[in-house]
C-alpha cells in the first residue's frame, strides 16, 4: 500500500508526539509559565499508538520519529519503542529530544530499537542556554556523550538559527560536532505558536549561514540522506556533514513525506496549517482498522499543499511542542 495524498507525494514518515510536556522552556516554542498539558486521559495509551502506527505501516509508512514536548518525559518509554520497533513494515525508528534526561536513558532507548537520535541543542554558552532555554547546559552535553557511547548514530545537532542570539557560535558548533563525530542541521524559525512568532524577530536566512560557514571551512557535496528536508554539505576531507532545512526561503513542501499525530491522538496533515483529525474517540469507541485506515487515507487525501508560514504568520496557533517540529 502507498499513502499518496492529492498533490502526488507519497506520505511514509508520522512524526509521533508522545507527550506535550517538557522540561525545558525554550522562548520559541513554550511560554515560560505554561503549566497546562493535555489531562493523563486524554493522552494515547501505548496500546492505542501502537495500534495506530501498525494502521499506518499498512498503508506504508516505514519511518516513525518520537518527539514531545520532551519525549524521555514519558514513563517506560522503552516499552512503546519496542512495540513500534516490532511492526511489520517499520524499518526507521528514531526520537527528537532535548537530551536534558538522555544521560540516564540512552542505553535502554538503544535496546528497545531506537537507532538513530536528533537532538536540540542552539549553543554552547551555558548562560545563553539558560536565556533560551531556561534549563542547564551541563546535563545535555552529559546526555550527548551517553547516546554518543551507547553508539546511537547518526546524532544530529539541530540548532535554530537566531539572528542576534547564536549566529555569533556556528563556527564553534561546527567545531564542536567535527570532535564528536556529530551531524550538524540549521533551522530556519517558523511562526508556529506564540513562540514561534516571538522566534521570528530573530528570523536568520540559512543562506547566510552557509555563506559564514563557507568561508571558514571548505564545504563540498555531500552524499548524506535522511528522513527529512535537510539539504546537506560536507567539510572537505572530514565527515562532517552540515544540513540546512529552509522552511521560509526554500521551503520543501513539494518533496513533503509526512505527517503529525499528537499524544491525544490528533492527525496533523502538515506542521504549516490548522487541519486536523481527531482519532483518540474513534479509538476508544470501537472503531474497526478498515474504517480507521480509511480515515487516514481520506485525511492524507486532504492534505494542504504547502505552509502559509510568509502569507499568513498568525495561523498557526498551537504551540509547537503539541506536535514536535
Ligand atoms: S509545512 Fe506542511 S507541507 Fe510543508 S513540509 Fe511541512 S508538513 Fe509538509
Amino acid at each position: 500500500m502507498e499513502l499518496i495524498d492529492s498533490f502526488d507525494r507519497k506520505i511514509e514518515y508520522v512524526r509521533l508526539s508522545v507527550t506535550d510536556r517538557c522540561n525545558l522552556r525554550c522562548f520559541y516554542c513554550l511560554p515560560r509559565g505554561k503549566r497546562s498539558f493535555q489531562p493523563r486521559e486524554d493522552c494515547l495509551s501505548y496500546e492505542e499508538i501502537e495500534r495506530l502506527i501498525a494502521a499506518f505501516a499498512e498503508l506504508g509508512v516505514s519511518r516513525v520519529r518520537l518527539t514531545g514536548g520532551e519525549p524521555l518525559l514519558r514513563k517506560d518509554l522503552p516499552v512503546l519503542i519496542r512495540k513500534l520497533d516490532r511492526i511489520p513494515g517499520i524499518t526507521d525508528l528514531s526520537l527528537s529530544t532535548n537530551a536534558a534526561l538522555l544521560k540516564d536513558t540512552a542505553v535502554s532507548l538503544r535496546d528497545a530499537g531506537v537507532r538513530r537520535i536528533n537532538v536540540s541543542l542552539d549553543t554552547l554558552s551555558p548562560g545563553k542556554f539558560t536565556r533560551i532555554t531556561g534549563g542547564q547546559l551541563g546535563p545535555v552535553l552529559d546526555g550527548l556523550m551517553a547516546a554518543k557511547a551507547a553508539g546511537l548514530s547518526p546524532i544530529k545537532l539541530n540548532v535554530l538559527a537566531l539572528r542576534g542570539i547564536n549566529d555569533d557560535e556556528f563556527e564553534d558548533i561546527a567545531l564542536f560536532c567535527l570532535e564528536h563525530g556529530f551531524t550538524l542541521r540549521f533551522i530556519e524559525t517558523m511562526p508556529v505558536g506564540s513562540g514561534g512568532r516571538k522566534a521570528a524577530e530573530h528570523y536568520l536566512d540559512l543562506r547566510e549561514v552557509e555563506d559564514l560557514l563557507a568561508a571558514r571551512f571548505d564545504l563540498v557535496s555531500s552524499d548524506m540522506t535522511g528522513g527529512g528536508p535537510a539539504r546537506y554539505v560536507r567539510v572537505r576531507d572530514s565527515n562532517l556533514h552540515i544540513g540546512f532545512i529552509t522552511p521560509i526561503s526554500r521551503h520543501f513542501c513539494a518533496n513533503c513525506n509526512r505527517v503529525r499525530l499528537s499524544v491525544d491522538g490528533t492527525l496533523y496533515p502538515c506542521l504549516g496549517q490548522e487541519h486536523h483529525h481527531p482519532l483518540r474517540q474513534l479509538l476508544r469507541e470501537g472503531i474497526s482498522d478498515a474504517t480507521l485506515k480509511n480515515i487516514i487515507v481520506e485525511t492524507i487525501q486532504r492534505k494542504p499543499q504547502k505552509h502559509e508560514f510568509r502569507e499568513k504568520p498568525w495561523q498557526v496557533i498551537r504551540f509547537m511542542s503539541a506536535t514536535g517540529g
